[in-house]
């Protein structure tokens, strides 16, 4: 609806323009005019040369070549006085009343077909005389088959029997089994819901109906669960066939939340969906898929067996999926031989696959920036850099005192990364600005980690601290340049007690002060005693504080190659894990150091 209206207004908007051009063309064309009796009298000076006759109107050109227009009120009686003054005259015949309708009529027709033009455009799944409108053709542009989806194999595996299910439903109906009616795909966001909808409508080769949670969401009460039963009917008719719902949480979302009207129109969408769902036998075979980034909001009504018992969860890739999704998007653009896949899948853990579409797009562009014949492992380097951290921003006023402070900095994160146990492999450290951030000491894990030791967790909070720890050891002074890595640390030392039950003091038990409030309900989740939170800062306290005390224990043992480390940085700005590993063992050279033999690393937990 809301549409249409945006329509209507397009439209007298562009007849609106139509009228001013008309007008700036006419005023444009037309001569001045002049009176009868200044005419009269030119005409009997002999001043004019030509007149055209228009029924009563007259335009004219005088000897000087002026043009003029003026209106006569007895062109019979001044004929003979143009003659006299040998005046040139020409006539056409006035406009009738006919001609005037049939302007009017073209100008009608000519505004009905823009309408019919942008209704068609603007219009989807708003016309409502077309019969069919949820359902897509095979063939249209958006189509995508199974082959375009990778690294999500189980779920594309699950849809895949589902969709035979439906080909071969005779047979499944034949052994008794329940096909079932409902499925829900769930998981983050950009993880392949959508693309894993239209590959369906590639591959199902039954009739298939998309639509989205929102086009049911309407200003007008009622209009959303007539939509749903309109969808459910034509699903019925051509049955078997499926039915996507996609972002199913705009009408899904738990009931009996706010009183205000949109929601009153979103239950009785909500109702209407249960109803239909409810509606059909098992044998009728509309399968309903929905998809939704949003599980935790669904009414649990909607899950109810017989309705979306089913559900799968699309979740982030792992790496392989993530060098699979790689090969996907990779197959349109120019690559160089020497790219490797699996190597720009390591430095991207947690990218989602529209991510990884993202990220391929933005390598190509660099490419092409860099006028490359191909894109190569730099552009991905660079697009991965601008994706992560914003552009590089090489022209922020920073003075030379600032940089000196983030080049020892970031040299406190990078030797406390290299000299503790397992901790995440440096990948890269600069200090170039780039988005917020001043400076980077960027960490890629070696493998994936579903779990953290605690030796990871609380040497991840040592490095975050060496920031800090090195300018104080250099500098004597604090800055603020280390409240982002100060609040991670604190972050990671909060959870080690209270969610993951690491803390001796404390033990294995779950400490959750968070409120999830959704809708209406307040769903508090454990709680505890005021003593227990004093306790746990204490305990949070100790950790960042020992940790403090070892990682600046750390580094006064190498405080030459803070100052190594930083010189180079203040030069090159940006130096990878090989040019790092150079200055490390310079300074070994030099130093004696037996701990800074990588094979030694070392030991320093608690
Ligand atoms: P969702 O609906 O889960 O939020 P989409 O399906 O809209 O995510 O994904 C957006 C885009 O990201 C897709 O069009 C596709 O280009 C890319 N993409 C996401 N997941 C995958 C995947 N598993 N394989 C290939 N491409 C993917
Ligand atoms: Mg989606
Ligand atoms: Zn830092």
């Amino acid at each position: 609806m809301k549409n249409r209206v945006q329509t209507g207004l397009l439209l007298i908007f562009l007849t609106f323009l139509g009228v001013l051009g008309y007008n700036a063309w006419l005023l444009e064309t037309t001569p001045p005019e002049r009176t009868y009796t200044e005419f009269y009298s030119d005409v009997k000076n002999g001043q004019v040369a030509s007149v055209h006759l228009k029924g009563s109107k007259i335009r004219g050109e005088d000897k000087d070549g002026l043009q003029f227009r003026t209106f006569s009120p007895d062109i019979p009686a001044l004929l003979p006085l143009l003659f006299a003054h040998k005046v040139v005259v020409s006539s056409e015949e006035p406009a009738t009343l006919f001609d005037k309708l049939l302007t009017m009529i073209l100008v009608l027709i000519s505004i009905a077909f823009l309408g019919f033009i942008f209704s068609k455009g603007s219009l989807r799944g708003g016309n409502l005389w077309k019969e069919n409108r949820f359902q897509i053709k095979a063939g249209s542009a958006d189509i995508k088959t199974f082959a375009d989806v990778a690294g999500i194999d189980e779920v594309r595996e699950e849809l895949k029997e589902i969709v035979d299910f439906l080909r071969n439903h005779e047979k499944y109906n034949l052994l008794g089994g329940r096909i079932p009616k409902g499925v829900l795909l769930q998981g983050p966001p950009g993880t392949g819901k959508t693309l894993l909808a239209r590959a369906i409508a590639g591959e199902a080769s039954v009739p298939f109906y998309l639509i989205g949670g929102s086009d049911f969401v309407e200003m007008f009460a009622g209009v959303g669960a007539s939509r749903v039963r309109e969808l459910f009917g034509q699903a019925k008719k051509s049955a078997p066939c499926i039915v996507f719902i996609d972002e199913i949480d705009a009408i899904g979302a738990r009931r009996g939340g706010g009183n205000n009207g949109s929601h009153e129109e979103r239950e009785q969408t909500l109702n209407a969906l249960l109803v239909e769902m409810d509606g059909f036998s098992s044998n009728e075979t509309v399968i309903v898929i929905a998809a939704t980034n949003r599980p935790d909001i669904l009414d649990p009504a909607l899950l109810r067996p017989g309705r979306f018992d089913r559900q799968l969860t699309v979740s982030l890739p792992n790496l392989l999926g993530r060098v699979k999704i790689l090969e996907v998007h990779t197959r349109i653009i120019t690559i160089s031989k020497a790219l490797n896949l699996t190597v720009i899948a390591q430095g991207i853990p947690g990218f989602s696959g529209a991510d990884i579409a993202n990220l391929v797009n933005e390598a190509a562009l660099t490419a092409a920036r860099h006028k490359k014949q191909s894109v190569e492992m730099s552009d991905f380097e660079e697009a991965k850099d601008k994706i992560l951290m914003g552009l590089e921003r090489k022209n922020a006023a920073i003075n030379e005192q600032e940089r000196r402070v983030i080049a020892y900095h970031e040299a406190g994160h990078a030797i406390v990364a290299r000299f503790l146990p397992e901790t995440d492999t440096l990948h890269k450290i600069t200090i170039i600005p780039r988005g917020i951030a001043l400076g980077l000491t960027q960490q890629v894990p070696v493998e994936e980690r579903y779990t953290y030791s605690l030796v990871y967790l609380l040497n991840r909070i040592k490095v975050l601290l060496g920031g800090r720890i090195a300018e104080k050891i250099v500098f004597n002074h604090l800055s603020t340049g280390a409240a982002n890595d100060i609040a991670a640390a604190t972050d990671i030392a909060h959870r080690l007690v209270c969610e993951w039950g690491m803390s001796g003091v404390l033990g294995s038990m779950v400490y959750r002060q968070t409120q999830h409030q959704f809708l209406g309900d307040v769903d508090i989740k454990g709680h505890f005693s005021e003593a227990t939170a004093r306790e746990i800062d204490l305990e949070v306290r100790r950790i960042i504080n020992d940790c403090y005390d070892e990682t600046e224990k750390l580094l006064r043992n190498h405080n030459r190659l803070i100052h190594d480390l930083a010189e180079v940085l203040l030069v090159n700005e940006t130096i990878d894990s090989e040019e790092m590993e150079i200055v490390v063992q310079c300074y070994s050279k030099t130093e004696k150091h037996p701990e800074t033999d990588a094979n030694n690393r070392e030991e320093s937990m608690t």
